[in-house]
């Protein structure tokens, strides 16, 4: 869809830090993470929310989400994880374009969507690290 932000991600036509792609999804890191090794799986067609999201579309972000988790799992120092998805303003939703939140959890770590930070280069190790440890385990 012209003007969205997360289909031009999607389709690589602006850059991103991209830990996983596929045919259906590309999964980032979020540039405001919640907490490290916050990742967002984008679908690369356009669908405003969960509502309009076809049903082989939702049942393939759930699964990636466990993969992606698990990866996490093994990359990162993490004691939890969050999957997060809002639908429409009054949830929270700021991007109209749906996407599954994976967040990971540190004990003792509160967190607040949208309102964290993280540099590039940051962003870039923690894309790098949970993008080997999904490629080890599924080799
Ligand atoms: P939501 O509030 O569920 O719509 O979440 C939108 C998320 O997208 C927030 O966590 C933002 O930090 C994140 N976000 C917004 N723009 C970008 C972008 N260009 N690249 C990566 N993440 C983004
Ligand atoms: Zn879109």
């Amino acid at each position: 869809m012209a003007d969205c932000i997360f289909c031009k991600i999607a389709a690589g036509e602006i850059a991103s830090h991209t830990v996983y792609e596929d045919a259906l999804f590309r999964v980032i890191m979020d540039l405001n993470p919640a907490s490290p090794g916050h990742m967002l799986i984008l679908p690369k067609a356009h669908y405003q929310d969960f509502f309009e999201l076809p049903n082989e579309v939702a049942s393939a972000a759930m699964l990636l989400a466990k993969r992606l988790a698990l990866a996490a799992k093994k990359a990162l120092p993490m004691d939890g994880l969050n999957i997060v998805q809002n639908n429409g303003k009054a949830a929270g939703q700021s991007v109209m374009h749906y996407h599954l939140h994976v967040v990971p959890r540190y004990q003792g770590v509160a967190f607040k969507l949208g309102e964290g930070s993280a540099t590039q280069q940051e962003l870039a190790e923690q894309a790098e690290c949970i993008r080997a440890a999904l490629e080890e385990a599924e080799r």
